[in-house]
């Protein structure tokens, strides 16, 4: 049983809601998701009911964010579990409208965030960046959120909304919690249980060169092209994936990176498909001077 947590799906109703307890002085943090709820997840959830007194969860797999031929069927949603998890993580609210809710006929606006949704996912991706920004905005509209959580795991997510946070004014915090991983080190995933037992067993060779690569950043290596060929090396000989993209970016502008800039911070992402499954996942690591 999920003792005293409601479940909203109407906007207008949510919206109603977030405006009754602001006015009660109370308050709000969200926690935008897709459900199929794991423990990164319930990492921000709780992260949240530190940070505020209400946590709304959002579950709701955005159809704008995935292109025709991505997994939008096939994604997981097993919606009591989620429900019974985020109750026991500190959520009080799961609003989990219906797409023609989201997306009343007639809809036609998006929220388009230039520069930094042109590379890495978003490269590709194209369509990906322009449906989160839009569902995130439309999501700080309707929950009122003083402060909304999201995961270092999708780490170009972060930056842009960032980017549309200041960009258009929207009085919400925007906090960021570790990617919380397997004990192999394989950022947790709801993507994870696609893979076959062979692929789970090599997917944990992602986070192994990530962290080789910040060694080799820590003991000195200042070429981001040394750094990039170390990591596909190591993934494209430990296992059977193949290599997307392996980025050392600007971890706020995303720029590529030549040389690693001492005192500068940079983020080191990839995207590597195993079979049809595509997983990501990154690292920060701030240059000594
Ligand atoms: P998703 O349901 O995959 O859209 O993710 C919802 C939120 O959970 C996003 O802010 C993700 O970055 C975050 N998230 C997903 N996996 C993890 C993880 N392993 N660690 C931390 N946050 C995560």
């Amino acid at each position: 049983m999920q003792s005293g947590i409601s479940i909203i799906e109407q906007p207008a109703e949510m919206q109603h809601q977030a405006a009754l307890l602001r006015e009660s002085g109370r308050r709000i943090a969200l926690v935008p998701t897709m459900g199929a709820l794991h423990d990164g997840h319930l990492a921000l959830i709780r992260r949240a009911a530190q940070l505020a007194d209400v946590v709304v969860v959002s579950i709701f797999v955005n159809p704008t964010q995935f292109a025709p031929t991505e997994d939008l069927e096939r994604y997981p949603r097993p919606f009591a579990q989620d429900v019974e998890r985020a109750a026991t993580s500190g959520a009080a609210i799961i609003f989990a409208p219906a797409v023609a809710g989201m997306y009343p006929d007639g809809f036609q606006t998006a929220v388009v965030v230039e520069e930094v949704t042109k590379v890495l996912e978003g490269a590709a991706r194209p369509v990906h960046f322009r449906g989160v920004a839009t569902v995130v905005a439309k999501f700080f509209n309707i929950v009122l959120p003083h402060v909304a959580v999201f995961g270092q795991k999708d780490g170009q997510q972060v930056v842009v909304i960032k980017r549309m946070a200041a960009d258009l004014n929207f009085p919400v915090q925007i906090d960021v919690v570790p990617t919380v991983r397997e004990p192999d080190g394989l950022a947790m995933s709801s993507r994870n249980s696609y893979l076959s037992a062979k692929q789970r067993h090599e997917a944990p060779v992602l986070f192994e060169a990530l962290s080789a690569a910040g060694r080799a950043i820590a003991a000195g290596e200042r070429s981001a092209q040394t750094v990039r060929e170390m990591i596909t090396q190591r993934i494209t000989s430990m296992s059977s994936g193949s290599v997307d993209y392996v980025s050392v970016a600007d971890a706020d502008s995303l720029a590529e990176r030549v040389q690693l800039p001492p005192g500068g911070r940079a983020m080191i992402s990839l995207a590597v498909r195993f079979g049809t499954t595509r997983l990501i996942d990154n690292i920060i690591v701030t240059i000594q001077e």
